[in-house]
């Protein structure tokens, strides 16, 4: 705690998992040797970064960057870039701590990372976004490379700013070197079903979790928070299964659409104008309400999916959900309920899918693409779509069946953390003192 002074959401993220630990440590005593759970949290290095550039008017701008490379036991670190003006070290600690068991939940040969800036893209224009980009990237750069480190996408970064990051990267290194980024273009090495897919595997997930309860998303009322990237497709796949997704958010506000949220406007507001979702209102107008500032989990739901930010899901909001009847909440976003959140839900008998599990399609989607890239390779949508579908009822399934071999049956955050720890924690024994 010395050591991290002040980090309160690494503390928040490290104690939920050494709390599923104890009946790993009661089982195998041995994963408790060579100080070996002191080292996976402990990252193996951190970087932080000046990031100077000129805005519209000719004024020089200062943010700070971070890169957090974790653990790289299981591969390359792999994890997203964040812009938001909250990113400092202790947030990009928690997301790239949280990232090595996703990662080694997917099964798949990739450790853990995350990176980031407290840049506020919004409102800045397309240029400024191109200038802060260059800039980043012409200091991360030396950090970077297929073999050992590769990021994607996160809150603020989307297809334009991996665009222009790679541009610049490829022009620093004079390679071509497509597997140093994923999130990509699908004109320059970008795999299809990318920009989807973690929003699609959050709703796999939870279908499949449903099932064990013989329910599915159809004829089931849905909210979804945010509506970024994770929580459009999230809509999307939930609409597609035959759900009425009624409510959705920004960090401005969230719009009720009792006649169901039209996703195709949702999509042209955010995705093509990058306005705020009070749009979505104003354009539909009668029928369509708009709430500043409330909380969206007062709208009653059978599903609830958390798709914007951490801590945005409370007690207090666990509560109204509980009271509304919800029956599941599944994870877009990273650690988007508090404990006491996840608690309540875990005592109601509520099924909750902890993000680390439910939202790892993304980066699952990412290995993908590096498969496709180092083979030069490019799947259709319908193959990458099924062997994402495929990839997240495994992890689902992994989860389920580790929480009952370990006594807690149903508990799917117990299941997602001893599951990703006892792969990560094979692999550093087997390596030694490092
Ligand atoms: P986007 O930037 O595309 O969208 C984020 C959405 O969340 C926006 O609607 C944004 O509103 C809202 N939001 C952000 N911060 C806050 C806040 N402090 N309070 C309320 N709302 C907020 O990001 P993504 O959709 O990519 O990411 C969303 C979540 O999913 C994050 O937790 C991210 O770590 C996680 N995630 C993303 C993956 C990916 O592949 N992109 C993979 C796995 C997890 P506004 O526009 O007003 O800021």
């Amino acid at each position: 705690l010395r050591r991290n002074a002040g980090e309160k959401e690494f503390h928040q993220a490290v104690h939920e998992v050494l709390e599923s630990l104890g009946r790993v440590i009661a089982k195998h005593p041995d994963y408790a040797n060579d100080a070996l759970i002191e080292r996976i949290c402990e990252p193996e290095r951190q970087i932080i970064f000046r990031v100077p550039w000129v805005d519209d008017k000719g004024q020089v701008q200062i943010n700070r960057g971070f890169r957090v490379q974790f653990n790289s036991a299981l591969g390359p670190y792999k994890g997203g870039i964040r812009f938001h003006p909250s990113v400092n070290v202790g947030i990009i600690k928690f997301l790239g701590f949280e990232q090595i068991f996703k990662n080694a939940l997917t099964g798949m040969p990739i450790g853990g990372g995350k990176g980031g800036s407290d840049f506020d893209p919004k409102g800045r224009s397309d240029g400024e976004i191109m200038r802060f980009c260059q800039s980043f990237m012409t200091e991360l750069y030396r950090h970077l490379g297929e073999y050992t480190d590769v990021p994607a996408g996160d809150i603020g970064v989307g297809g334009r700013e991996i665009g222009y990051m790679f541009g610049q990267y490829k022009r620093l290194t004079n390679r071509y070197e497509a597997g140093v980024l994923t999130g990509k273009g699908l004109v320059y090495g970008g795999s299809r079903a990318r920009t989807e897919a973690t929003g699609f595997g959050t709703v796999f997930f939870v279908q499949r979790m449903l099932e064990t309860r013989g329910q599915s998303f159809e004829g089931k009322r849905v909210t979804v928070s945010g509506s970024g990237n994770v929580a459009i497709y999230a809509m999307e796949k939930a609409l597609s299964f035959g759900a009425r997704v009624v409510a959705c958010s920004d960090s401005s506000g969230h719009v009720v659409d009792e006649n169901g949220i039209d996703l195709d406007l949702v999509k042209e507001i955010k995705e093509v104008r990058r306005q705020r979702i009070s749009e979505y209102a104003r354009i539909k107008g009668t029928g369509v309400h708009y709430i500043e500032k409330g909380s969206i989990w007062d709208v009653p739901c059978d599903v609830a999916l958390p798709c914007a930010t951490q801590n945005e899901l409370t007690g207090k909001d666990a509560a109204a959900l509980i009271g509304n009847g919800v029956i599941a909440v599944g994870e877009g976003a990273n650690m988007p309920s508090t404990p006491d959140a996840v608690r309540a839900f875990q005592k109601a008998g509520v099924l909750f899918a902890p993000g680390k599990a439910a939202n790892a399609g993304g980066v699952a989607t990412s290995a993908l693409e590096m498969q496709q890239n180092a083979s030069r390779d490019s799947w259709t949508f319908e193959q990458t779509e099924a062997r994402l579908a495929e990839i997240m009822e495994r992890i689902h399934d992994r989860c389920a069946r580790t929480a009952e071999e370990y006594g807690a049956p149903n508990d799917y955050v117990l299941g997602a953390n001893i599951a990703g720890f006892v792969r990560v924690a094979e692999a550093m024994r087997a390596m030694g003192v490092i």
